[in-house]
């Protein structure tokens, strides 16, 4: 990387183009904005590349409530090199890759500690915060000096960003910088929810509802954990076959069940249905259809779908008793700075299978694009280079 003109920027706030979202559904406005030097334990970067997950279509779509801000610069899926570090930064140097992530890890509060899960306390719930050390305040400005928020902690959608360090992890700059981009979110979150939350063992039965990346990635992760049966849901037919590509064996075209309810068609495939569920979609029915495809006794549910309205789901009070169970998951359970270089490691050792989830790739400047593609279901994941 370029540390010399790095260098150059340090301290100064950089002039750069950002995709702006100003009205809730409307295209994004690539504009100049002004993107002004970290502070304490923050580190500025510059992104590479950037994908569109659907969590930014929702985000894009919200138009109510107290999590809809704008103007506000999306994008979470990312990878970037670091630009310039702020006071009391260890552990990061200019031109370092890195990956920024909107689950934190501080590794200092009493969650961060434990093994039992990868919350964070000082994870404010709101998804407002723009940095997180600091509340509000923003790092970022647009031409005529309005405020523009953050997203996630991350806003990937511009050439430069402002990242706390908790949200911040170096990585091997041996994976190239696409495939890279896919672990700061849905990869590390399909792969982590099956081996870390539902820790799916060999010869398993696996239903997945939904098979975007996220989808995709939790089959590679009951591919690679040795499942049997790995049945995929999905209307698009187009996701039948690269499905395969990652251990689904079985699919089912949820918009040709007619009467039937997808959770029967299920169980009747398996007998009873299966050991695992995992929705990747983000609707409440969905969630509830999943639910009821697990095996009465032992089975296990995880949500990893975003509901746009976190509506709330019903579950049979006998179906718990009598011994299923149910829990979501926030990028799969995953300690960020601890796990993420394992699967970047697992990939460049080959036993991780990548390939195929990238079907598009677009300058930055046709953003609006690569949301249509992911609307419209024609791709998986694009991914947007800042430079071209
Ligand atoms: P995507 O849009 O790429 O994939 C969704 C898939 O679901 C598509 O293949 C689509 O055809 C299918 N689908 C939509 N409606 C359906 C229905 N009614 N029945 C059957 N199939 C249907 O999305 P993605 O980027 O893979 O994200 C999936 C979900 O995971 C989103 O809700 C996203 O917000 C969420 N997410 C959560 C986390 C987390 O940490 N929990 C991280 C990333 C993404
Ligand atoms: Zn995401």
């Amino acid at each position: 990387m370029d540390n010399a003109s790095f260098s150059s920027s340090e301290g100064k706030p950089i002039r750069c183009k950002a995709a702006i979202l100003r009205k809730a559904g409307e295209a994004l406005v690539i504009e100049e904005i002004n993107v002004d030097p970290p502070q304490a334990y923050e580190v500025r970067i510059k992104i590479l590349c950037t994908s569109l997950c659907h969590t930014d279509v929702t985000f894009w779509k919200l138009d109510s409530g107290p999590l809809a801000r704008f103007p506000r610069i999306l994008g979470h899926e990312a990878v970037g090199v670091v630009e310039s570090i702020g006071e009391h930064v260890d552990g990061f140097k200019q031109g370092d890759v890195v990956l920024p992530v909107f689950q934190p890890q501080c590794e200092e509060c009493k969650d961060c500690k434990s093994s039992k899960s990868n919350w964070c306390a000082r994870y404010t719930d709101d998804f407002l915060s723009n940095t997180r050390r600091y509340g509000m305040s923003s790092r970022f400005k647009d031409s005529s000096g309005e405020v523009i928020h953050h997203f996630f902690f991350v806003s990937s959608f511009s050439q430069y960003t402002v990242v706390d360090i908790a949200h911040l992890v170096k990585i091997s700059p041996e994976i190239p910088v696409d495939k890279a981009a896919l672990l700061s979110c849905c990869v590390s979150t399909g792969i982590g929810a099956v081996w870390k939350v539902a820790d799916v063992e060999e010869g398993s039965t696996v239903a997945i509802f939904g098979l975007g990346a996220v989808g995709l990635a939790v089959a590679e992760g009951a591919r690679l954990r040795g499942a049997a049966k790995i049945i995929g849901v999905d209307l698009n037919p187009d996701k039948f076959e690269i499905g395969k590509k990652f251990g689904i064996t079985d699919f089912i075209n949820s918009a040709l069940c007619g009467e039937k309810k997808i959770s029967q068609v299920i169980n009747e495939m398996t007998e009873g249905g299966v050991d695992y569920s995992f929705e990747c979609i983000g609707l409440a029915s969905i969630m509830e259809e999943a639910f009821n495809s697990t095996r009465t006794g032992s089975g296990k549910t995880v949500i990893l779908g975003m509901e746009k309205y976190a509506m709330p789901i019903s579950l049979g009070s006998y179906d718990l008793l009598r011994g299923r169970s149910i829990s979501g998951t926030l990028f799969g359970g995953l300690k960020p700075k601890l796990d993420i270089p394992i699967l970047v490691d697992r990939y460049l050792k080959k036993e991780l299978n990548l390939d195929g989830l990238i079907t598009h790739e677009l300058s930055f400047d046709e953003i609006n694009k690569a949301f249509d593609l992911l609307t419209e279901g024609s791709s998986i994941r694009c991914v947007l280079w800042m430079d071209k």
